[in-house]
């Protein structure tokens, strides 16, 4: 017998910032994606979001939004029971510690992450790099990107740009301190996808 491909419902968080591409990215990649804006959408019962996306924008605003809505101890709840992914500003928001300036941070993902990294002139990038993902070199647009300055040893670097990593996985949280959502490529989203689904089958199992 041949099963229906399971879809899994993946929100995105949309407060601020390029929500909308990564939802279409994630519809790309076979998920079915839902906007989050308050933490009921979150469904911490564990009903129906089998994942999320902290988006990239201006991480300062999102942090305000979050802490004045409620989101910020439910999103920090959630990175403890269900894959995440942050980009960019999303990053920033996952890290264990940020820098320049400091900033309050969910703490979910064990790193230093140090905000507009990359200086003025070069702010935005384009680059093309070789990742351990399948495939061959990946673009990865860079927009006023944070560096990731240090990582604990549970967190794998899967890219890089002049040494500091760029996309890294630790457990079921990922991050990319580029947009993945804004290429054409959607091997980052395929891989978030399938984490998505091997955490539900996992968590599944150990249900029965
Ligand atoms: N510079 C932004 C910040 O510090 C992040 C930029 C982005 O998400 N594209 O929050």
């Amino acid at each position: 017998m041949i099963e229906a491909e399971f879809r899994p419902h993946i929100g995105v968080l949309a407060i601020q910032g390029d929500y909308a591409a990564h939802a279409a990215a994630l519809a790309e990649a076979g998920a079915i994606p839902s906007l989050v804006k308050t933490p009921e959408e979150l469904r911490l019962d564990g009903q129906s979001l089998d994942g999320l996306i902290l988006p990239g924008g201006e991480s300062t605003t999102m942090l305000k939004f979050l802490e004045r809505h409620g989101l910020f101890e439910a999103l920090k709840e959630f990175c403890g029971m269900k894959p995440v992914f942050g980009t960019c500003a999303g990053v920033i928001l996952l890290a264990r510690e940020v820098r320049n300036p400091v900033q309050r941070s969910l703490g979910a993902l064990d790193a230093v992450v140090d905000r507009n990294a990359y200086g003025r002139q070069v702010d935005s990038a384009i680059l093309h790099a070789e990742t351990t993902l399948p495939g061959g070199p990946l673009e990865m647009v860079f927009i006023r990107a944070p560096r990731i300055a240090r990582i604990g040893p549970d967190v794998e670097p899967l890219a890089f740009r002049e040494g500091a990593p760029t996309l890294v996985r630790q457990g079921s949280l990922m991050a990319a301190t580029f947009h993945p959502e804004l290429s054409l490529d959607r091997r980052v989203h395929r891989l978030f996808v399938e984490m998505v689904k091997t955490a539900k089958t996992a968590k599944a199992a150990r249900a029965r």
